[in-house]
């Protein structure tokens, strides 16, 4: 598995980042036990970064997993705006996983410069803690080219982690090729970049060959963040970042869709969390876009009554 150096941030990461939001609560629901199992396969195929958030509930998968893959990165991130929020996520983080140190701390879903100025003191605490030898890079994650191109007037960011594929499908404000020019922009600054949804939340199983063909073979991508549930799945992505793209074809892949209970009671909080705007209450009940959907879960998170699932 190659290895590259997220940027200025100096962090070494393999090409294939592990996402842990598959396995999380948010969607498969694995125990801890099966989490670190998966996570432990990857790492003995040579993966050695891994992604989490605080709201993904994959803290203790990953702990199991340090104990025999002890040289993962770890890169997790939280919706935090000021120093008494990111000092609490990053509390979490540190006992969560059982370490002192977080290799990568990031904000999470940022829109643009005015989301950023708005949380900027949130950035500054986090580069102190980043001076005091707690944090290895601050980074944003993002599904929008604005905030791409706005976050290099931030000089503590170093990391971006924005959503692109082959499709565009998911990026909020534009078009693949406006992602792509703002990701240029922000490398060309030295900011390293990691990618996430490169099947597009789902939507590219079916062609899934040529989406990580693009996804792997962009010169723009330092490492792409992949969800996976199986080891066959592990297997495959390996090798095809390995170059190998021949196991792709034999994975059984699941389209993935969203559920919503009959209990519903259609008080509309996941339509105001979705910002795929893919969700909303009609006649008193929530009611998914399909097309819309990428998959993350976070609405299920927001419901109060536990009705939302992703299968
Ligand atoms: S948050 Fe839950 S109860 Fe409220 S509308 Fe959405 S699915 Fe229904
Ligand atoms: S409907 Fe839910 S799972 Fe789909 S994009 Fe919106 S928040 Fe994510």
């Amino acid at each position: 598995m190659e290895t590259r150096t997220l940027g200025k941030s100096g962090l070494k990461v393999s090409r294939l980042c592990y996402g842990t939001l598959t396995m999380s609560p948010l969607q498969r629901n694995m125990s801890p036990e099966d989490g670190a199992r998966l996570l432990i396969h990857a790492y003995e195929r040579g993966v050695r970064f891994l992604d989490t958030a605080d709201l993904y509930g994959t803290y203790p998968h990953i702990k199991l997993a340090l104990k025999e893959a002890p040289d993962y990165v770890v890169s997790t991130k939280g919706y935090v705006w000021d120093e008494p929020t990111a000092a609490a996520a990053l509390e979490r983080a540190y006992r969560g996983i059982g370490r002192d140190f977080i290799d990568l701390f990031m904000l999470h879903e940022q829109e643009s410069l005015y989301t950023l100025r708005g949380h900027e003191e949130a950035l500054v605490y986090l580069q102190k803690q980043k001076e005091r030898g707690h944090i290895g890079a601050v980074g944003v994650s993002t599904h929008f080219s604005a905030c791409v191109r706005a976050a290099v007037r931030f000089p503590m960011i170093e990391v971006l982690h924005p959503l692109i594929n082959r499709a565009g499908i998911g990026i909020q404000d534009g078009s693949r090729e406006d992602m792509e020019d703002a990701i240029r922009a922000a490398r060309d600054m030295g900011i390293g970049i990691f990618a996430m949804k490169p099947l597009g939340g789902g939507h590219l199983i079916s062609d899934s060959l040529a989406a990580l063909e693009y996804a792997i073979e962009s010169p723009l991508l330092d490492s792409v963040a992949m969800g996976m549930q199986t080891i066959e799945e592990i297997d495959a992505n390996v090798a095809a970042f390995d170059g190998d793209f021949s196991l792709l074809d034999g994975l059984k892949n699941r389209p993935r869709k969203i559920m919503v209970h009959d209990w519903c009671e259609g008080c509309g909080k996941c339509a105001e969390r979705c910002r795929q705007k893919a969700i909303k209450v009609i006649e008193g009940r929530a009611t998914v876009d399909q097309s819309k959907c990428v998959f993350c879960g976070y609405c299920a998170r927001a419901c109060p009554q536990f009705c939302i699932k992703v299968v």
